[in-house]
């Protein structure tokens, strides 16, 4: 079974509560979004992708002699089929799985596992693609699991603050500044506001600045 990836690369976790932690990126290929702020429309439209078996796919992550992964995308949930089969393959070689997703497809069922961690979007009106987002799909996810906001402006916030107050969510809250908008702001609305939420910047982009495979 061939899965469409559009890069593969070894960096630190550069969002969310895993970050800092080295990490094997697995970038699939395909994403029926357009969120106004993508930072990665290379793997939403084009061609730039490989179709890759899962034979070749192991050879090149087992070389990197890291157990932690993370599949991103594009929308990894758009190949529904093979990336079952991979998470099926990945555990059973005791690779740790952070799965991120858009939140406009159901998540399948391999990823109720233990060793595998959801960060769901909950897509904030900045982003043009906030009706897009299933609720029902956030609310389902774990403790284990993580809700990501990407926050651009003060109406992106109150957005979030408010869903988060409003909802019964047992993942963990994660509000994300976009890049370039000022964190200042956003910490001081989180402090203001006393939200059980944490405030992540992309770790990557601060180290390494916007660029691609890092
Ligand atoms: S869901 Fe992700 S990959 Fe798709 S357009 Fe939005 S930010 Fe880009």
């Amino acid at each position: 079974m061939k899965i469409k990836i559009n890069e593969i690369f070894f960096s630190l976790q550069g969002e969310g509560l895993q970050v800092g932690v080295p990490t094997i990126f697995i970038r699939l290929f395909g994403c029926s979004l357009r969120c106004s702020w993508c930072d990665s429309m290379y793997s939403v439209e084009g061609d730039d992708y490989n179709e890759l078996n899962t034979d070749e796919l192991l050879n090149i992550i087992e070389k990197i002699e890291c157990k932690n992964i993370c599949i991103t995308g594009g929308e990894p949930l758009e190949q529904k089929l093979q990336l079952e089969n991979l998470t099926n393959i990945l555990l059973d070689r005791n690779y740790k799985i952070l799965l991120e997703t858009a939140g406009h497809i159901k998540p399948i069922e391999i990823f109720k596992n233990p060793n595998v961690i959801i960060s769901m979007d909950c897509k904030c009106p900045s982003s043009n693609m906030q009706k897009k987002t299933n609720v029902k799909y956030l609310k389902a996810l774990e403790s284990k699991d993580q809700i990501k906001f990407v926050i651009n402006d003060i109406v992106d916030y109150e957005y979030a603050r408010d869903f988060v107050t409003s909802n019964n969510l047992r993942a963990k809250i994660v509000f994300q500044p976009v890049f370039g908008s000022d964190l200042k702001d956003l910490a001081n609305l989180v402090l203001r506001d006393k939200l059980l939420v944490r405030v992540v910047p992309q770790l990557h982009k601060i180290i390494w600045g916007d660029i691609r495979g890092v």
